[in-house]
């Protein structure tokens, strides 16, 4: 396996060292081949909002598998599923299961192509929609630009159509609008970056997308991998009151099995195939395993539990800003309920070029002081910190606690 992982970002390439190989989860824990626990941030980059193990999943799971792992035909596990997720995201009118969020984005672009018989896609600098050749570019500095594609392997020709804004940057978007509004077919957006480290949207900002979209005969896009079910029970678009054209869901719709999903208002769904021409198929799409897990993890997600999400988010946010004012660090928290980032930077952090000012060896350093600890962060200083509901008052603390130590430690070398 290349660098020993199969997803780039496991290697540490990010803050150095090996990675660690892990044994198994529990909880809020982590416990890797040589027998150290840690106390997990990443929650397997966000899936687990119910943290390792949880007992309806697992049983959900076992469940399941006694009836057959892969049917490859409909069944009544895809029908739960998608009713949950209608019936919490209203706008959200016909879904379609994936097999991941990379495959959820690729189709909503591929739709939003066929649907309005433009080309241009816009994408903004810092957002993350999976491993799509079209998706994969990353803009100059300033204003849009054509995009380069970011990856060897992607001809210029896959991303001549993808234009690229900065992130919060309404002015810049009516630009390219009043430019080459005619052929965008869509806006593409993650309502609540967490790509780039924890970025809010602005206040109008949203707004703005959806009031140009409109106006110009684009669509809305919203990709909601992250915060879908994460930062509300109707994720970004029911916490700003935005309605997307189409939604590309994944991570916690699917318990931590491989699982995406894109949807939306039923006139566009519908132009999919087979009862429209827009192509898109799978093997394993709607895997009875994967909804089941999905839809005992959505099951558990109780108005409580939520109340519960944003408490121990904050209680971590107070942690770590007394932390680091205490240690003279500059240094700003951005976090929308439980997703959390903290970067290493006297600037507000509020697009892509901002992000990059944090101290990225900095945060090397107190990364690997965190495992050292007993903490597992993300391995790199621009990805999110996920709270689960599994995380206790206690592991906030020692979490806080190592954090202090860890960064007093970092400053010295
Ligand atoms: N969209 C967003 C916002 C994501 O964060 C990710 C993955 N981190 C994806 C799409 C791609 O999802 P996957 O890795 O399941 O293909």
């Amino acid at each position: 396996m290349p660098a020993g992982v199969n997803s780039p970002v496991r290697a540490f390439g990010a803050v150095g060292g090996d990675p660690i190989y892990l044994a198994r989860g529990e909880g809020a824990l982590l416990t890797d081949v040589d027998g150290n626990t840690y106390i997990d941030y990443v929650c397997s980059w966000g899936p687990l909002i119910l943290g390792h193990c949880h007992p309806d999943v697992i049983s959900a799971v076992e469940r399941t598998a006694r009836l057959g792992t892969s049917y490859g035909a409909p069944h009544e596990g895809e029908i739960q599923l998608a009713r949950t997720i209608v019936q919490a995201m209203p706008w959200i009118q016909m879904l379609r299961c994936v097999n991941s969020g990379t495959e959820a984005g690729m189709s909503a672009i591929r739709l939003a192509r066929a649907a309005t018989g433009r080309d241009k896609i816009l994408k903004f600098e810092g957002n993350y929609h999976g491993h799509v050749d079209s998706l994969l570019v990353r803009a100059g500095s300033g204003l849009a630009t054509f995009g380069l594609p970011d990856s060897a392997g992607v001809p210029e020709a896959m991303t001549r159509d993808s234009l690229v804004a900065p992130y919060n940057h309404l002015d810049a978007v009516e630009e390219i609008f009043s430019q080459q509004g005619e052929s965008i077919a869509a806006v593409i957006v993650e309502p609540v970056a967490g790509n780039m480290g924890v970025v809010p949207p602005r206040a109008g900002f949203l707004e703005g997308l959806r009031e140009l979209t409109k106006r110009h005969g684009a669509l809305l896009i919203f990709d909601e991998v992250i915060t879908g079910f994460r930062v509300s029970p109707s994720g970004a678009a029911g916490l700003y009151e935005i309605t997307p054209d189409l939604v590309c869901l994944g991570k916690t719709i699917g318990g931590g099995l491989p699982v995406g999903a894109y949807g939306g208002r039923r006139d566009l769904m519908e132009q999919v195939a087979p009862l429209g021409p827009v192509y898109q198929a799978g093997t394993l799409s709607g895997n009875p395993l994967a909804l089941a897990a999905g839809l005992a993890t959505l099951e558990n997600l109780t108005s409580e539990v939520y109340q519960e999400l944003e408490r121990k988010g904050a209680l971590l946010e107070q942690g770590l800003v007394e932390a680091f004012t205490s240690c003279g660090v500059k240094a700003q928290l951005n976090r929308v309920g439980s997703m959390l980032s903290v970067f290493y930077t006297d600037q507000r952090v509020e697009d892509n070029e901002t992000a990059f000012s944090t101290d990225r060896a900095l945060y090397g350093r107190l990364f690997h002081g965190l495992l050292q600890r007993g903490v597992y962060p993300p391995p790199s200083a621009l990805e999110t910190w996920f709270v689960s509901a599994a995380h206790d008052d206690s592991q906030i603390e020692q979490t806080v606690t190592a954090f202090k130590a860890a960064l007093e430690e970092a400053l010295k070398n």
